[in-house]
């Protein structure tokens, strides 16, 4: 049974980092090449959800659902439940990349502009020599080259395809080609390749460690104003929804 907390409407599993490890091993055993799926719920996700039902749909699909963010924290406690850690994308990530690199599961990165998953890939070779990717392509591609790319994969067959094309796209990629792809695990992952290269500077770790990451973000690029609005949106919908596991779409 899995432990899980929902907030109006998106499960995410109450684990620790070192859990979701776990998991997504078990996955890879189990999963005989079907393509099990691995979402990272965070607040714009949620909120995501309540206008797309689709993406609302599928997000209940997932075998894991990792608390990607503090916004995601506050919803669970408004509920006067509790995580028991919160998992960044970047650290689920690099778990699997600790797994590989100890057990030698086999690793797809698809998503990120030219150049980034190939440097991605050459500086987790620098920190982890014996980690196994198997694969790269940048996310920037047309009907014809995506044929191409999920052939690669099929060819390659890895035990976990990291997929970061920004979310809900990633998300609905990997639901759209589930059937045919040979993986054991797939994985949405947002911007995670893009601190990996060095694109961009995670906030220092005492700023992670307060939570206040999202400020550091929005400092350095301030885009993204628009997209963390939601926040306070989605902070009102939970404190007043009569039933804060409900969402718009819940039956
Ligand atoms: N991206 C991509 N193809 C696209 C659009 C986006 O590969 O058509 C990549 C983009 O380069 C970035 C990631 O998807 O690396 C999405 O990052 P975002 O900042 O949206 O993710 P977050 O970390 O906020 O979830």
């Amino acid at each position: 049974m899995r432990d899980t907390i929902t907030i109006l409407g998106v499960q995410v599993d109450n684990i620790t980092r070192d859990e979701a490890g776990d998991i997504t091993e078990k996955l890879i055993k189990e999963s005989n090449k079907t393509c099990k799926m691995v979402f990272a719920p965070n607040v714009e996700f949620i909120m995501m959800a309540q206008k797309d039902k689709e993406f609302f749909d599928l997000l209940q699909e997932s075998s894991l659902s990792t608390p990607d963010s503090i916004g995601v924290m506050i919803g669970a406690k408004l509920q006067k439940k509790f995580f028991k850690e919160r998992i960044p994308g970047q650290s689920y990530f690099r778990k699997i990349i600790e797994l590989s690199n100890e057990k030698g599961y086999s690793i797809y990165l698809l998503g990120g502009e030219p150049g980034i998953p190939e440097k991605t890939k050459e500086n987790l070779e620098k920190l982890f020599p014996n980690v196994n990717i198997v694969g790269v392509h940048n996310g920037y591609f047309d009907e014809n080259e995506e044929r191409e790319i999920i052939k690669e994969i099929n060819t390659l067959q890895p035990n976990v395809l990291f997929v970061a094309l920004g979310a809900p796209r990633q998300e609905k990629w990997i639901k759209e080609h589930k059937g045919e792809l040979k993986v054991d695990v797939a994985a949405g992952q947002g911007g995670t390749y893009d601190y990996e290269a060095g694109k961009i500077k995670r906030a220092p770790v005492w700023v992670q460690k307060i939570g206040m990451e999202w400020f550091w973000r929005l400092c350095r690029e301030p885009r993204r104003i628009k997209r963390q609005l939601v926040l306070p949106v989605y902070l009102f919908k939970v404190m007043f929804a009569k039933d804060k596991t409900k969402g718009r779409f819940s039956k």
